[in-house]
């Protein structure tokens, strides 16, 4: 529909706003670094997902062919950023006495859970890096002789051999900022590894043959390969959180000139991606995220504790993507209700069957709408126009029922894929069933239309035992919660 505004994204290479203009014509082509699949993925991680989501259907939105890759990691992501430290994959498989295939495969499908739970689209490709071993080995050959060096541990990215390195972090080449030199031998510090050799003696669950011995490929080089292999240089946009705008995304750019044998960043499309974009972080009042201190937020925690998952979608829409987010039960609740609200209102749509959006009442608001998108995917205000169209009066269904799809493609809540109800807080540990409280709440209207205050009485006396909280009159039509 609306191509009109152009689309503004704010790019991380240059630190500002720039119009995307597409490498091909009419195309966008997208890659989003995804999960290493070694634990299940918190939610903040799923914020990254949410994000690119949004990114991909705005591009679609506004009339581009969308070519989305995001990648599994099941090799090569150290604990350790420095090149020290085991890898993430062998020491979970090691911990769980599994086969690492097993755990990526296990990891893998519990991601994949909470992208379909979070209406996140499925992208073009799911690329996983040990299919495209080979084509690491090529990569990491044509830019060994110019690049690299080689140590007893591995093979290394020397950094100074390409221009601008660090740019994207705005980090200073000569301290290696953000680094700790942990490997002995290595040129500068901020060098990387781009094979990792299997140490003598030692037998890794994941090892292939290569000129510099048998080994695993570096994290950064996998996300290279794939990105080029599938997309082609320059492609459109790279995309991750805010972290791999300080280590990752440098290094994969400074293979990416290596490989394509640009110089100077100055021109953004010489990083291998004309548009490098990150999300913010999801934190916690007491810090960082984290998958082992604490409560380890799964998203599958806030469904057992009783929200449903797209909640947790629409809270992350309520902020712009580069904003930090905090998480909160409170807040959770908070972008709950305001789900809950759309939901209802969009009920009273669903029998209308959808015509042309086109209609003079929504103009401005599908204008509003569109230029909140366009202005780096201002999810904030792009929810108020929505909001704003439910509340358009004296229209006819269908057109009502077209604006809000329009929006809802873009946005992902999936408003018309369920009813309020759904929308209950039923937390997994709740000791009386649905079914039991509806049948509970029937006696007691029943007993009060009889005035027989005895039974609706004790009938509320056994619900506040079950903490079961009824909610006789509520404005927005929960007539129960369980808390
Ligand atoms: P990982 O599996 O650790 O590689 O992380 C997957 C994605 O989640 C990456 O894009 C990270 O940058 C991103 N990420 C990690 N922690 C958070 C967080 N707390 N909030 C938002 N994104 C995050
Ligand atoms: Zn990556």
């Amino acid at each position: 529909m609306t191509t009109d505004t152009p689309l503004k994204l704010f790019n991380s290479l240059t630190r500002q706003l720039e119009v995307f203009q597409p490498v091909h014509d009419g195309e966008a082509r997208v890659y989003t670094c995804g999960p290493t699949v070694y634990n299940y993925p918190h939610i903040g991680n799923m914020r990254a997902y949410v994000f690119a989501d949004v990114l991909g259907r705005t591009l679609s939105f506004k009339g581009y062919k969308l070519t989305h890759v995001i990648n599994i990691t099941d090799v090569g992501h150290l604990t350790d950023d420095a090149d020290e430290g085991e890898d993430k994959m062998e020491k979970m498989a090691a911990e769980k006495a599994q086969s690492i295939w097993d755990i990526a495969q296990h990891y893998t499908q519990a991601y994949w859970a909470d992208v379909k739970a979070l209406n996140i689209r499925q992208p073009f490709k799911w690329s996983v890096a040990t299919d495209y071993i080979d084509e690491m080995l090529e990569f990491a050959k044509q830019i060994a002789p110019k690049h690299c060096y080689e140590l007893d541990s591995g093979l290394y990215f020397d950094v100074l051999t390409v221009a601008d390195y660090g740019r994207l972090a705005r980090a200073v080449t000569e301290d290696g900022e953000g680094r700790i030199e942990a490997v002995e031998g290595k040129r500068n510090a901020a060098d990387f590894a781009i094979w990792r050799k299997t140490p003598p003696g030692e037998k890794r669950q994941m090892e292939w043959d290569s000129p510099w011995g048998k080994g695993a490929p570096g994290w950064h080089l996998e996300c290279s390969v794939m990105g080029g292999k599938l997309l082609g240089f320059p492609f459109d946009i790279h995309t991750g959180g805010i972290d791999h705008r300080e280590i990752h995304h440098p290094n994969e750019i400074a293979q990416n000139q290596a490989f394509c044998c640009t110089n100077g960043l100055d021109v953004a499309e010489n990083s291998g991606a004309r548009i490098w974009m990150h999300n913010n972080f999801l934190v916690e009042r007491s810090g960082k995220m984290s998958k082992s201190a604490g409560e380890f937020l799964r998203l599958q925690l806030l469904i057992d504790k009783g929200y449903h998952q797209l909640a947790y979608r629409m809270m992350c829409l309520q902020a712009h993507y580069r904003s930090e987010l905090e998480f909160s039960w409170e807040g959770l609740g908070a972008a709950l209700t305001r789900l809950k609200r759309m939901v209802m209102a969009v009920q009273a749509l669903t029998d209308a069957d959808a015509t042309s959006p086109e209609h003079p009442k929504f103009g401005p608001v599908r204008e509003k709408f569109a230029a909140a998108m366009s202005d780096d995917l201002n999810t904030p205000i792009a929810l108020t126009a929505l909001e704003e169209a439910l509340a358009v009066k004296k229209v006819d269904a269908g057109v009502k029922r077209a604006v809000i799809e329009e929006m809802d493609a873009v946005l992902g809540l999936n408003l018309f894929g369920f009813n309020r109800t759904d929308l209950r807080i039923r937390p997994k540990a709740a000791t009386i069933s649905e079914e039991e409280i509806e049948d509970a709440l029937i006696r007691r209207k029943q007993a009060r239309a009889e005035k027989d205050f005895a039974t609706s009485d004790a009938l509320r006396d056994e619900f506040a035992a079950k903490g079961v909280e009824v909610m006789d009159g509520d404005p927005l039509g929960w007539e129960w919660k369980l808390g």
